[in-house]
């Protein structure tokens, strides 16, 4: 079952979140969740020894990898000749990736190191203009919060930000002994297609902002939450101040951060 010739595999490394699946099946899987509809490029984030790359490189798409772990890059160097002009050494959520890809859209793909999980997602939303699909593979608690509806458990922040300008479907479970080593929890795969108009109609700044600060504290209702925006008692007396945030849709987000826009 195992991907790749013993004496070559790299060691995995806890503090780089690696977690190499060591299932064919899984990672062609994942690798059939792109669409491929409307761009021809791919970026894998963390493609450690290659087990889904090798999928994407079968593709009608130009595959990009970006890997942070020096021993995966040589690795890969090694392995999948045809990939070396476009394998990036560098880490994701620091590197700009705009002129990699001349301003053209690219998707979003990867099994991700889990440790940064919500910090992937925040980066491919600020650069939403030009990441029409976004597939892969996190904690499952993590997919779950991504894609729940308000009024669920799990609902908040990323679920807000992230259906604002996307499309979430929860795909499949993947169980931890098709990884090596297994992480302690399930995992989840699932696709985010952008909206058609991901415009939206308010300050989008000040809804990241609403947002984040309506969930400070989830039980609380956004009254209280949002005291440090000093709103008008007028605007504050309005019945969406009684509500609590995990109660709120994306729809009421915006409504709520339309309301606010007119007050400050
Ligand atoms: N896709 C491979 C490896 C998954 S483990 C597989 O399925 O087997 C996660 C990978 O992300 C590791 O290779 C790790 O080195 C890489 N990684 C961790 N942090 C990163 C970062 N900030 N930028 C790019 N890659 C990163």
């Amino acid at each position: 079952m195992a991907s790749n010739p013993n004496q070559n595999q790299v060691k995995a490394k806890k503090h780089l979140g690696q977690h190499f699946l060591n299932d064919e099946s899984v990672a062609e899987r994942i690798g059939d969740t792109l669409t491929l509809k409307d761009y021809k490029n791919v970026l894998e984030i963390g493609p450690g020894m290659g087990v889904l790359t090798k999928y994407l490189l079968e593709k009608d798409c130009t595959t990009y990898v970006i890997e942070i772990d020096s021993e995966s890059v040589e690795y890969l160097q090694a392995n999948y000749l045809n990939l070396e002009p476009r394998i990036i050494e560098k880490d994701f959520l620091k590197y700009d990736l705009k002129e990699v890809f001349n301003y053209e859209p690219f998707a979003i793909i990867g099994n991700f190191p889990y440790n940064i999980s919500s910090q992937i997602v925040f980066k491919a939303l600020e650069m939403r203009q030009q990441i029409p699909e976004f597939c892969g593979m996190f904690q499952k608690e993590v997919a779950q919060r991504i894609c729940s509806k308000e009024g669920t458990k799990v609902y908040g922040i990323l679920s807000v930000l992230t259906q604002a300008f996307y499309d979430a479907e929860y795909l499949f479970t993947v169980l931890p002994n098709v990884f090596n080593p297994p992480p302690k929890v399930d995992s989840g795969v699932l696709r985010l297609t952008r909206k058609e108009n991901y415009t939206l109609p308010c300050d989008e700044k000040l809804f990241f902002k609403t947002v984040k600060q309506a969930f400070q504290q989830r039980r609380k209702t956004i009254r209280n939450s949002l005291k440090i925006f000093n709103l008008s008692d007028n605007l504050k007396a309005s019945s969406i101040f009684d509500r609590r945030p995990e109660q709120l849709s994306v729809q009421d987000f915006i409504a709520l951060t339309q309301l606010i826009e007119k007050d400050i």
